[in-house]
């Protein structure tokens, strides 16, 4: 009897399960490499959301068309409070959910535990504390990010507030990004995600919990800081001969918002059938179609979000229509449109280089890319 081939994937994050799970639905074998001991370990717990703006279909159904349960804990989100620079709150509603609230983490509920359960249950093996250096036979790397273009800090809590999803849009709270509370059955994740100033987030998070504490009532009991950083790039191709690129290794992220996890499970799942079907080729017709129109208009949408500061931020928030559905709205700007996409080509692409590695002479914590550069611990 001839043994399956196994394609093999490193990283066993949404992208490299989503790869796996699509493996074995082709009938083949898929081996994963994770260099941490579990699933969700760049992650703490913390709430994140999953989109649901960029198609008009609800996600969860495109995830099921994919082979992928949503056996994750996921609360729709239909209604949020936003504030602008002067602390004016104003309330946005959603006829279907904007996105649905996950956590991330290796805990039972979690995204991250339910794509490695289903992956198990579908004969996928995972070697854990086994980092993968090359892949000499091909298959997909999904490491996550190289490099930080964006991150977001801040505190993990439990809490007695009620459930509220809350966001902030200032330079003073998060350059160029927007600070966030999620509360949800008594627990919460704040955070400032900025795609500036790196050095001093920590005084942006203090600024953020006490931004909240003055208009929500911030009630934070055993608060744990936590922080991560995200990577967008669009690459010419994610494909270097049999080796495919998948979820945040490849760039596939949100530039606008940092929402990547969407972007990662469909890259995942996509090169995993590519391999499966013997095409790496495939894989770049496949992600080019459904991704690439969006990553550009994602990436002028940022460029013009980087020029609007409070002022801009205050104006675009007024000037939301009142009792308009705030889906079709995101949806909307996030729709590819001709003139977006030469708008990228022809300035928001040039700016755009820059953004990917604004920091080039910088030793933050968060520049991983320019980590020989960093002083000895004292
Ligand atoms: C704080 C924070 C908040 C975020 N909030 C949101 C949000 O609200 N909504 C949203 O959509 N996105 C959000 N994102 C982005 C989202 O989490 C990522 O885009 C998504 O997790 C990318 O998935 P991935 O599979 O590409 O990479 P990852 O989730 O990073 O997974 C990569 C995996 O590869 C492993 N790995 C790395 N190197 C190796 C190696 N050499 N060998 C083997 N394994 C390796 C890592 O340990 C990891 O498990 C957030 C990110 C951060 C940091």
């Amino acid at each position: 009897m001839n043994a399956k081939p196994v394609i093999e994937i490193s990283g066993a994050g949404p992208a490299g399960l989503a790869a796996a799970l699509a493996v074995t639905a082709a009938g083949q074998q898929a081996l994963v490499y994770e260099k941490r001991a579990d699933v969700g370990s760049r992650f703490h717990g913390d709430f994140q959301g999953l989109e649901n703006w960029t198609t008009k279909g609800d996600v969860l159904e495109e995830l099921a068309s994919m082979g992928i349960n949503a056996g994750f804990e996921h609360v729709p989100v239909r209604e949020f409070v936003c504030f602008d620079p002067d602390g004016i709150a104003q309330t946005f509603h959603s006829g279907q959910p904007l996105f649905y609230l996950v956590r991330r983490g290796g805990q039972p509920g979690s995204l991250d535990h339910a794509l490695k359960q289903q992956a198990l249950a579908e004969g996928v093996e995972i070697r854990f504390n086994t980092p993968a250096s090359n892949l000499p036979n091909g298959g997909v790397v999904t490491e996550g990010p190289r490099r930080a273009d964006a991150i977001a800090a801040g505190y993990l809590f439990d809490t007695d507030m009620a459930d509220g999803i809350y966001a902030a849009i200032s330079d003073e709270l998060a350059p160029k990004g927007y600070a966030y509370l999620l509360i949800n059955q008594g627990h919460g994740t704040l955070a400032s995600c900025l795609f500036n100033d790196f050095h001093n987030e920590r005084e942006y998070v203090e600024r953020c919990v006490a931004f909240f504490d003055k208009h929500v009532g911030l009630r934070m009991d055993n608060p744990h800081r936590f922080g991560g950083s995200g990577n967008f790039s669009l690459p010419k191709t994610a494909r270097k001969g049999n080796i495919l690129y998948a979820g945040e290794a490849a760039g596939f992220q949100d530039p606008l918002f940092g929402f990547g996890i969407r972007w990662a499970l469909l890259s995942g799942a996509a090169a995993g059938r590519a391999l499966a079907a013997g095409d790496p080729r495939q894989y770049e017709q496949v992600w080019k179609r459904r991704l690439r129109s969006y990553h550009q208009t994602a990436a002028t949408n940022r460029w013009f979000y980087d020029r609007l500061g409070n002022r801009g931020y205050r104006l675009t928030l007024q000037h939301f229509p009142k009792n308009g559905d705030v889906r079709n709205w995101v949806r909307h700007a996030y729709t590819p449109r001709l003139w977006k996409r030469a708008w990228y080509h022809l300035v928001a692409a040039r700016r755009y280089t820059p953004l990917l590695n604004p920091h080039e002479d910088c030793d933050c914590t968060w520049c991983r890319c320019n980590r020989h550069m960093k002083a000895p611990a004292t």
